[in-house]
């Protein structure tokens, strides 16, 4: 049994927050209303010809005035989460039920992760708990809360997996940790965490604080690999995700934190009211819907294609080293070796400079990560993207190795 006290855990100021309402929270607007109650112009907005509705453009566009734009949006989306829940009820983890009253939804994930910090952790006293290599928005996000960090790295390559007694140890030793956030697939190991670790994690003795579990890129990992319901098995338990990913929607900015009722209402109760306009509303109702779901599924079956078209011809291009980390996420962590086939930041950097510089391909360089010496982090592209990459990387090597 967990000793998680959500009255202990979370911020007293938090607890004792009276949340702002609208007018709309006590009369429900059924459309026949003339709503003269948030200072909106009823008039509508601006907008190009093109877009406005009649404007005898046919269909064309996209009705702008339909989203309703004059309006503030709705600050319960409590549609769209019904959506969230039916795409990630798969009772693999738990016969639960996912419900609405169990999101908070945001402007991207990176809302999600502030939102936490400042719901738990007093700043300047408080601390959270990371694990690096792993997404960097955990340890700005802390900086701008003034919360501290304890660092407990991962595993080595190419497990990068969660140095559990290490983690327990500090959870039990170390004072004001409040959060532990977690990557799964991790960002930029790829990796999935075990469930048998995480939950270790959320049973430990003494500890009174929150497991964070990040899924941003659960899409591209194996099905059913969501935790996102066993929120409903544990008291202090966060899965967030994004549509930024597998959805192909960074544009709109939408991510979502499951959890359990009670911290659900919390984080609710903190944010700013309207923080999803509409047209993202809107946006992400359809790429939620059965036809969106399916076009999303038949983009991720391209990219997993080239996923593993990359893991089987990489080895095969003079310099480049080790998979270092999984094969779960739309990415991969890439060894760039010297010319004694040993790991190299040196020409890891210079591949990245040249790549970018004189092929026109921009990836990424991890080799500052702790773990990950001499590594390129290559997101996964369209087959014709991935073709022009192993050409330039393949050039790229061999200038900046001199054969
Ligand atoms: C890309 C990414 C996100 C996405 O953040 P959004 O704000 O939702 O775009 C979150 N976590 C990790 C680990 C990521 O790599």
């Amino acid at each position: 049994m967990s000793p998680f006290n959500l009255q202990t855990c979370a911020r007293p100021n938090i607890l004792a927050l009276e949340p702002y309402r609208c007018a709309r929270d006590d009369y429900k607007d059924d459309g026949t209303n003339i709503l003269l109650d948030a200072n909106e112009n009823a008039y509508g907005p601006p907008v190009p010809q093109s877009l406005a509705s009649g404007s005898g453009s046919g269909s064309s566009g996209p009705e702008l005035d339909l989203l309703g734009l004059h309006r503030y949006p709705d600050p319960h989306q409590r549609d769209l989460k019904q959506l969230l829940c039916n795409l990630r009820t798969t009772h693999a983890h738990t016969s639960k039920l996912l419900s609405p009253d169990n999101l908070c939804v945001g402007v991207g994930s990176d809302e999600a992760i502030d939102a936490l910090l400042r719901c738990f952790c007093v700043p300047g006293r408080d601390r959270i708990l990371v694990c690096p290599p792993t997404y960097g928005m955990y340890s700005v996000s802390a900086q701008v809360n003034d919360v501290g960090l304890v660092k407990i790295p991962l595993l080595p390559a190419p497990s990068f997996a969660v140095d559990v007694p290490r983690v327990l140890d500090a959870l039990t030793n170390e004072p004001n940790i409040k959060i532990i956030y977690l990557c799964s697939p991790g960002n930029p190991t790829g990796s999935l965490l075990a469930k048998e670790d995480i939950r270790k994690m959320l049973e430990h003795p003494t500890w009174n604080g929150v497991v964070v579990v990040d899924e941003a890129y659960i899409d591209f990992a194996p099905d059913s690999a969501s935790l996102a319901e066993w929120v409903n098995e544990w008291p202090n338990l966060v899965v967030m995700q994004t549509l930024s990913k597998a959805f192909g929607l960074a544009g709109i900015r939408l991510g979502v934190a499951f959890t359990s009722e009670p911290i659900a209402r919390l984080l609710n109760n903190l944010k700013a009211p309207y923080n999803i306009s509409s047209p993202t509303s809107a946006i992400a109702s359809y790429a939620l819907s059965e036809e969106g779901l399916k076009t999303m599924r038949k983009h991720k079956v391209k990219l997993i294609a080239q996923r593993e078209r990359l893991v089987k011809e990489l080895p095969t291009v003079e310099g480049v080293g080790k998979l270092a980390g999984g094969e779960s996420s739309n990415f991969l962590l890439y060894e760039m070796l010297d010319k004694e086939g040993k790991p190299s930041n040196e020409v890891a950097l210079k591949v990245y400079g040249k790549l970018a510089e004189t092929k026109g391909v921009v990836v990424r360089f991890r080799g500052k990560e702790h773990g990950c010496l001499g590594c390129l982090r290559i997101t996964v592209g369209t087959e014709e993207e991935v073709t022009r990459f192993l050409a330039a990387l393949k050039e790229a090597l061999r200038e900046v190795r001199g054969k």
